[in-house]
């Protein structure tokens, strides 16, 4: 996880041979600083993927994809969405040179990783998360995303690595300092996904098969990151293990350790 949070997400998925870059919401600069800084090759990446068109998900991804001529992967939705929003130093739209397009729901493979894109309730133009399955693991990503549906829960089964928004403390959010439409927002069925609604996955749903559980884009403002790992750890009890659930968080300003396994 590179960086996590409203000001920018990036992470990396890799296999022995593969490398994909999840998301560009930081400035390239700041992408290939933290890349250096987890060991990672900025020109070793073989593909980017976008799960939507916000900008702390796309905010380096002009710049990026222009230096390293990778294949940038995004939904059609997302890629109208990000071009119609988006403006280089000349006022014009920026362009991917290897676009690459998929549906939600289609597999479709990166090297040795196999991706499958599935939809998450969020106010964007196509939103999706992400499984990932190389080398018999299997990873998780679900970040952006109002509450979570069936469908995305059954995407979630059997995965080692579990990669999961934890936002907000709704109390925190409706104390806080925003204005009512944004908290509004935040709370809908379309926003973000609370501390409360994740340990309510992990008490009744979850599988608890995984190694390790990231709790992600946690809101500065809203959150504190003790209250989301006291939340979800109270909710996955003694399935947390040496070998099992341990929760993990990704924060904004700096990269997270790689979780190797
Ligand atoms: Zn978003
Ligand atoms: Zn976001």
């Amino acid at each position: 996880m590179l960086a996590s949070g409203s000001r920018g997400n990036s992470a990396i998925v890799a296999s022995v041979s593969t490398r994909i870059l999840v998301d560009a919401g930081i400035s390239c600069r700041e992408i290939f600083k933290r890349m250096k800084a987890a060991g990672e090759e900025p020109h070793a990446l073989s593909a980017i993927l976008i799960t939507h068109e916000h900008s702390d998900h796309v905010y380096g991804l002009a710049t990026l994809a222009k230096k390293l001529k990778v294949p940038v992967f995004m939904t059609g939705a997302t890629h109208q969405g990000w071009a119609r929003a988006v403006r280089d130093e000349k006022g014009e739209r920026p362009e991917v040179a290897r676009l690459e397009l998929f549906e939600s729901g289609s597999s479709f493979q990166v090297g040795d990783i196999q991706v499958t894109p599935f939809t998450i309730p969020h106010d964007a133009a196509d939103p999706v998360g992400f499984t990932f399955r190389a080398e018999g693991a299997k990873i998780g990503f679900a970040t952006d995303l109002g509450y979570l549906p069936a469908s995305v829960r059954d995407h979630l089964r059997g995965c080692d690595v579990l990669v999961m928004e934890s936002n907000h403390d709704v109390e925190m959010l409706r104390g806080g300092p925003y204005p009512w439409s944004v908290k509004q927002r935040v709370m809908s069925r379309v926003g973000h996904l609370s501390n409360e609604a994740l340990a309510e996955f992990f008490a009744s749903d979850y599988d608890g098969g995984a190694a390790y559980v990231v709790l992600a884009h946690l809101s500065e403002q809203n959150n504190h990151p003790a209250i989301a790992r006291g939340a979800a750890e109270k909710a996955l009890g003694s399935r947390q293990t040496l070998l099992h659930n341990r929760v993990l968080l990704a924060v904004q300003a700096e990269a997270m350790q790689p979780i190797r396994f």
